[in-house]
């Protein structure tokens, strides 16, 4: 597919590195994309950052019809920008846009609008000091002008860019989390393993609960049986109890992380047993009354990982690992972020420099 280019006339200066933070700002230029169901995907665009122009009766606004994927570009101190495991992400959107009756990207067309993208933002906007990175987040919105309600027929898909502070600019500090036993994120059968807007919207009231009491998150029970452990925030949970890593299955409520995905197999070829299977909060309780729950860590793209060091649980507060970060945690942060930042060598081929 041809691809426009209309470049940002007024462009912005780079922030300082140390001010970047989360999402706060935007690269000159956006990508976007446009489906119809006559036209498929059409005018392939690199346009100026701006304000979008949407319909007051756009699907997404009324019906929820959106979804996003979050991946980063890291600056190698050879100076050469790379992406990681980006097919992952196009393919894990493709699965959500399924769920909500978005339409599929094919996967070279995905690949080529974000390479296209990030080679256009790259140079100027992907930071140098350590633990930076370039954010991208594609998504992808019904925009149907109309109130009835069925599957979209016009969708827009978009990418933008925001540079991003190191996550743990202080260090990593194991982070205190409440268990959940009123709210749920998901149910089996609904979105949970969709990265959809609408996941995230029914999530903040329990966080904001949890903020409250002075918990950094949550830590979710499946919304059946309020009984097994799925998700840690909006990152994947791992346990090390009695020197196996747990980590719960993906039962179609929890969202298939990349960062797990690469946390199991980097565990696997290390040689530790990693078991994907139902984990109950008493079975967690045990561990943490008998000593046995030696480590606990959120993971996902943002932070990479993110030890807990507190979890309350029955209204008793237990710490783990002293409230310090544990080996393997140390070790699966250590890994990632040298493959990702190119400083170890990528021996599973899921890096992809951007020329
Ligand atoms: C994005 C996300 C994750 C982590 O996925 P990564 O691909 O590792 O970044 C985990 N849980 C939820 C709910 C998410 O939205």
């Amino acid at each position: 597919m041809e691809i426009k280019f209309v470049e940002n006339k007024n462009p912005k200066t780079m922030p300082a590195e140390d001010t970047l933070g989360f999402g706060k700002y935007f690269t000159d230029h956006m990508l976007m994309m446009d489906y119809t169901p006559d036209k498929g995907w059409h005018d392939l665009r690199i346009v100026p950052f701006e304000n979008l122009s949407i319909h007051p009766a756009c699907t997404a606004l009324h019906y929820g019809s959106e979804i996003f994927e979050g991946l980063k570009a890291y600056r190698r101190a050879d100076g050469e920008v790379q992406l990681f495991r980006p097919i992952e992400n196009i393919r894990r959107m493709n699965n959500s846009a399924e769920r909500l009756c978005l339409p599929e990207i094919p996967e070279d067309l995905a690949l080529f609008a974000l390479t296209e993208f990030v080679k256009c933002e790259k140079d100027k906007w992907t930071p140098h000091k350590k633990g930076t990175s370039l954010y991208l987040r594609p998504f992808m919105f019904g925009n149907d002008e109309s109130l009835g309600v069925h599957a979209v027929k016009h969708a827009t898909y978009v990418i933008i860019a925001s540079p991003v502070g190191s996550y743990y600019k202080e260090g990593i500090n194991p982070v205190k989390i409440m268990i959940e036993s009123d709210d749920v994120r998901a149910v089996r059968g609904g979105t949970g393993y969709a990265k959809c807007g609408g996941n995230y919207a029914a999530s903040n009231r329990a966080g904001k609960k949890a903020e409250d009491k002075g918990y950094s998150q949550v830590l979710w029970l499946d919304g059946v049986e309020r009984k097994y452990i799925e998700e840690v925030g909006a990152m994947n949970v791992m346990f090390k109890i009695a020197g196996k890593i747990v980590t719960p299955k993906l039962t179609g409520s929890i969202l298939p992380g990349i960062t797990r995905k690469s946390c199991i197999e980097v565990l696997k070829k290390a040689g530790y047993v990693v078991e994907e299977r139902l984990l109950s909060v008493d079975e967690l309780g045990e561990a943490l009354k008998n000593g046995t729950l030696e480590e606990a860590w959120g993971c996902g793209t943002a932070a990479v990982v993110s030890p807990i060091g507190e979890l309350c649980y029955k209204d008793v507060k237990y710490t783990i690992n002293g409230g310090k970060i544990g080996e393997v945690t140390q070790k699966l942060y250590d890994t990632l972020t040298g493959i990702q930042w190119g400083e170890i060598k990528d021996e599973f081929g899921w890096t992809v420099v951007v020329k």
